[in-house]
């Protein structure tokens, strides 16, 4: 084997948080080597926010994560918002904030993202290959990794940045656990989280593009409810957009035991829905239901919930008895759907599950099964919610593990 195969860091996946942690270990003068089984690298970073890239969250915080909190915790105290923005200022990626809290680099695309780590790392002098798939990675005195085409590399440190299952379009495998589970780690399976639901209900179909406001409660089997705020988009098969892709996680988990409920209020502000309701039966007491509702819902959620109702379309308000009203007040508090399942991998944005984080130093990322190794980002057991957290997390993992490995 020659010379040049051997480096002090050989980091697996040029996603986010291996071009992250690739540059960060560069700098502190590690020879590195970084490899990707696709044809370009950060392809889920070109995708990311619809092609924008909601790379961060002004609110980031260990409750916007699951699977394992207090690792996301550990992350976040190295690797705060304000040192996200210092590190993509310093780049040369400007950002804007938008709406809760949700940063995105202000040229509106992702790219600038994307190709910012891609061009610091060559500066720093990473060595980069493409097309370079680990097959199989083994310790001995050294880290020994295989690739797909028979090359193998050597290095004192590994990192395994393989990302998750999601999204196989964009470089999404499970390879990352194979490789992690051949150097004694343990993996929990891993779920699409960030994913839309089938839902039983077909009349859905009918509210197809619709989008509104919502608070979501999912009531995943012995689990405690969960809920969560925001915008929902209605589709043909069932629930998409942020509230419900944030349920997804613990719905997946819930759903081998069987059809999960889930229910949405469309007026959370409102705390007395029916009285709300009364006061605006008196004021518009002569609308008949469909003109009644104008203004307050979305013309085919109203149709949806008239006929869901057995309201007479024709028939003014003055005539609903107590009970219409009452049904009415009930349904837009809790409108009710059975999840079935989940969406496929191709859709889902992120993973439940992983590798099982009792295994990881949550201060350095290192395993505590393979001394040297390293594993990153959406391989471990942790998943944020929509809003930039995943991305957060990804480039906190990179920077936490690249300052603890030992200075040459
Ligand atoms: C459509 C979509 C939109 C999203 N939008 C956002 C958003 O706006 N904000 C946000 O915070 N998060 C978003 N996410 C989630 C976010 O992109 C991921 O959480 C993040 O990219 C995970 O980073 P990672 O480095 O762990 O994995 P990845 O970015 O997936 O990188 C893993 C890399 O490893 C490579 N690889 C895998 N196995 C091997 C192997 N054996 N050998 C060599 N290379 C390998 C893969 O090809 C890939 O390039 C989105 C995800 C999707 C799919």
């Amino acid at each position: 084997m020659s010379d040049s195969s051997c480096y002090d860091v050989i980091v697996v996946g040029a996603g986010a948080c291996g071009l992250m942690c690739a540059l960060q270990c560069a700098r502190r003068k590690k020879r590195v080597l970084l490899l990707e089984k696709g044809h370009q690298t950060g392809r889920k970073i070109l995708v990311s926010g619809n092609g924008r890239c909601n790379l961060t969250n002004a609110y980031v915080s260990a409750a916007d994560y699951r699977g394992t909190p207090d690792l996301a915790e550990a992350v976040l105290k190295r690797f705060s918002f304000q040192n996200c923005l210092d590190v993509f200022h310093a780049l040369g990626v400007l950002t804007v904030q938008e709406g809760l809290g949700r940063v995105f680099p202000r040229t509106g695309k992702s790219t600038a993202v994307a190709e910012a780590l891609r061009l610091a790392c060559a500066e720093a002098g990473v060595v980069l290959k493409t097309d370079s798939e680990a097959v199989k990675v083994e310790k001995k005195k050294c880290f020994r990794v295989e690739l797909q085409t028979g090359e193998t590399f050597i290095s004192k440190y590994l990192v395994l940045a393989c990302g998750s299952k999601a999204y196989p379009q964009a470089g999404g495998t499970d390879s990352g656990y194979k490789l992690a589970a051949a150097l004694g780690h343990h993996i929990v399976p891993p779920t699409p989280a960030l994913c839309a639901l089938n839902v039983r209900e077909r009349a859905v179909a009918r509210l197809q593009g619709v989008r509104a406001q919502v608070r979501a409660t999912l009531w995943p089997g012995t689990e405690r409810a969960l809920h969560s705020e925001g915008e929902v988009l209605f589709t043909a098969y069932g629930l998409s957009g942020p509230a419900v892709l944030n349920l997804s996680g613990p719905a997946g988990k819930a759903l081998p035991e069987g059809p999960v409920a889930l229910a949405l209020d469309f007026f959370p502000d409102i705390q007395d829905k029916e009285l709300f309701l009364k006061e605006r039966a008196v004021r518009f007491s002569s609308r008949p239901a469909k003109e009644f509702f104008a203004g307050l819902l979305h013309e085919n959620i109203a149709n949806l919930l008239i006929d869901f109702a057995g309201i007479r379309k024709k028939l003014p308000v003055a005539s609903w008895t107590e009970n219409t009203l009452k049904g009415v007040a009930k349904t837009l508090a809790a409108w009710p759907f059975t999840v079935t399942s989940l969406r496929p991998w191709t859709e889902a944005m992120a993973a439940s599950g992983g590798v099982n984080c009792a295994e990881i130093n949550y201060n350095t990322l290192e395993s505590l099964r393979c001394p040297g190794l390293y594993i990153l980002g959406e391989m471990l057991n942790v998943d944020g919610r929509s809003g930039g957290f995943n991305l957060h997390f990804a480039w906190g993992c990179g920077y936490t593990a690249a300052q603890a490995m030992p200075e040459e």
